[in-house]
């Protein structure tokens, strides 16, 4: 935005609840979502999406939801991608029934499982690659253009690649969202949610997000619009360390499975290739016969927490955490063993990184 003022290198920051207002078409109002700093944001996150138009929320469920309840109503139906974020598989399981709403969670991430679970009454398919915490790709292509041949809403959940990773709106996908908690903030200091897209349907959620109230505060958009100024330097570093930490925890003798789409040998390393430029900053990994929650202890430098996307590394135990409620066996369906360790890999001197692995794989 302009410092139309004085001239500044930042954009104001514009707190007011309340602005003039004559004769004019519109008003100005935070939850009309149409405040200076709101615009300011929305255009460079629209522009990093190489997406027609955006908009800012409060989170990202906030963006979520403002999404899901602009597209269905009462006997509408959608089609999800197994392997989804926590909030958003809670938020299916526990907001649909009551407003008339059915939702299949299809058996894979493959286009073709998705096909079959279509309905005469889907109205909307929606993915998130790559998926928590086992990093499954998703062929953005192929399920964009499945969308179109059956005139469905396509919506992708780009929270883990990053715009500067992985921009689906090239590739078809009508909707973009992300929780801007995570790579976009990217200082664990800040909740936010973002939506690109068509503008056509941009439009037609901003009428309806208006009214769920989801808007984010300006100072809040201040500091995201700040974040989003570092973002390409930071993911491309976040990129380096976890490629290189990949290759390291999977030469290592005591880690039995590493799953990063970056690595050769996982299963979607080459869909992975063509529609990411880097892999991210995300992967996780089994130690042979070592509990997740035990190996964190071991761990000195990379803590045990949640969230992810800042620029410390983090890790969790995905089995006592965001997977803790589906109980043994529903863990077991999902793939998600006792072992595993999630990282969100930081920005830190990857000697140190590794430095810390070692020790705590080695430690008795
Ligand atoms: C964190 C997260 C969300 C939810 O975002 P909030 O900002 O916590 O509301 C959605 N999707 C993914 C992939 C996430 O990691």
């Amino acid at each position: 935005m302009k410092d139309e003022l004085k001239k500044g290198i930042n954009s104001p920051i514009y707190t007011s609840t309340s602005f003039e207002f004559i004769d004019q078409e519109d008003t100005v109002y935070p939850r009309y979502l149409n405040t200076p700093n709101e615009k300011a944001v929305a255009e460079k996150i629209a522009s990093l999406e190489n997406a027609e138009s955006a908009l800012v929320f409060s989170s990202g469920m906030a963006a979520i939801s403002s999404v899901l309840f602009t597209f269905l109503g009462q006997g509408d139906h959608a089609v999800f991608q197994k392997g989804l974020y926590g909030g958003t598989s809670h938020f299916l399981e526990k907001e649909f029934e009551r407003f008339g709403i059915t939702c299949t969670v299809a058996a894979s991430q493959r286009a073709e499982d998705m096909e079959a679970c279509i309905r005469e009454n889907t109205r909307l398919l929606y993915i998130e690659t790559p998926s928590n915490p086992l990093l499954s790709i998703t062929d953005i292509q192929a399920v964009a253009e499945l969308a179109q041949k059956r005139r469905l809403i396509s919506v992708i959940d780009n929270t883990f690649a990053s715009p500067v990773n992985q921009q689906p709106a090239g590739l078809g996908i009508d909707l973009v969202v992300h929780s801007a908690t995570k790579y976009m903030g990217g200082h664990s200091d800040i909740l936010a949610g973002a939506l690109a897209g068509r503008a056509g349907l941009m439009k037609e959620i901003h009428q309806t997000a208006l009214n769920f109230g989801g808007s984010l505060n300006a100072n809040t958009l201040y500091l995201l619009e700040r974040s989003l100024k570092t973002i390409h330097v930071r993911v491309e570093r976040i990129n380096d360390n976890a490629m290189e930490l990949a290759h390291f925890l999977d030469m290592h003798p005591r880690v039995a499975q590493v799953n990063y789409p970056g690595l050769p040998g996982h299963p979607g390393h080459e869909i992975a290739s063509r529609q990411m430029t880097g892999f991210g900053g995300m992967l996780s990994f089994e130690v042979d016969g070592q509990e997740g929650i035990g190996f964190q202890k071991q761990l000195k430098l990379i803590k045990p927490s949640m969230s992810l996307g800042g620029l410390e590394s983090i890790c969790s135990s995905p089995a006592h955490t965001s997977h803790r409620h589906l109980g043994p066996e529903g863990r077991k369906a999902e793939g998600i063993s006792e072992e595993l360790i999630r990282l969100s890999v930081g920005i830190e001197d990857v000697e140190d990184l590794k430095a810390d692995l070692e020790q705590a794989l080695t430690s008795p």
